[in-house]
């Protein structure tokens, strides 16, 4: 299983983060989890393209997380060649009405035409396909948030919170997964409700066992925190003994 991060940053536009989006390839297999605006295009610097998505999965429709689903649709309708292989949508309860929403906006230009769209909505449970199997469990964030286990047919496992507070889903998640991506939105000082800060995140680690922790979705005020705060790094080692790592943009790594 191979991981990039696409855009480690938020709702809040940023020189070097782009908006969330993340990227599974398993075997020849591209899953992407959350599109915010842009990623369409920031998957093109990862090689990617709107013929070799499989299947994209939404944690929530805060649109830092969901609004290129139009794009993507729109890009897959008007194009050369056209797109022809099925499309995988998965997302929490109210996918489908976010889709009539869209399509009630945009019109027919974002219907696919060539290929099937197929829409799954998912509170809570396990999807299983030929290759890998995803756990989803709802996560405290907004109402209809979820979070995602990721275990490959090699049996390697990853885990992708979307937007959370700390909570038992994604803990359970979590446990023992060989990498944890963690939003990580906001300083320890300055917690919001609904968000984790680098301390929560670690705690998360520490409790579910996982091997390696990429903390993502930095806000601009969290990126500042870990630039000036030199103890921050050893702060978080005492908390989770692990590696930790903050994601940037395009950053790769092999699960
Ligand atoms: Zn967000
Ligand atoms: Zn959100």
């Amino acid at each position: 299983m191979e991981l990039t991060i696409i855009g480690s940053g938020t709702g809040i536009p940023s020189k070097t983060r782009a908006y969330p989006c993340v990227l599974v390839k398993i075997r020849d297999k591209h899953l992407i989890f959350d599109t915010g605006p842009g990623s369409l295009r920031q998957l093109l610097f990862a090689g990617v393209t709107y013929l070799d998505i499989d299947h994209i999965y939404y944690s929530h429709f805060h649109l830092d997380h969901s609004f290129d689903l139009a794009s993507i649709l729109f890009t897959m309708r008007y194009n050369e060649p056209p797109r022809t292989e099925p499309l995988s949508v998965t997302g929490p309860i109210g996918l489908k009405a976010f889709y009539e929403g869209l399509v009630s906006v945009f019109g027919d230009v974002i219907k696919p035409k060539d290929f099937n769209l197929h829409l799954e909505e998912i509170g809570k449970g396990e999807l299983r396909y030929d290759d890998w199997k995803v756990v989803i469990e709802p996560l405290q964030h907004t109402t209809q948030s979820i979070g995602f286990r990721i275990e490959s047919y090699d049996k390697r496992t990853l885990a992708y919170s979307g937007d959370t507070d700390y909570c038992n889903g994604i803990l359970r998640l979590a446990k023992r997964v060989h990498t944890l991506i963690l939003e990580c939105s906001f300083p320890d000082d300055r917690k919001i409700e609904g968000h984790l800060t680098p301390q929560l995140c670690a705690k998360i680690a520490d409790e579910s066992q996982c091997n390696r922790l990429i903390l993502t979705h930095l806000y601009p005020i969290c990126d500042r925190t870990i630039k000036n705060n030199g103890d921050l790094l050893k702060k978080l080692r005492n908390i989770y003994r692990g590696e930790i790592v903050f994601a940037e943009d395009l950053a790769g790594f092999i699960i």
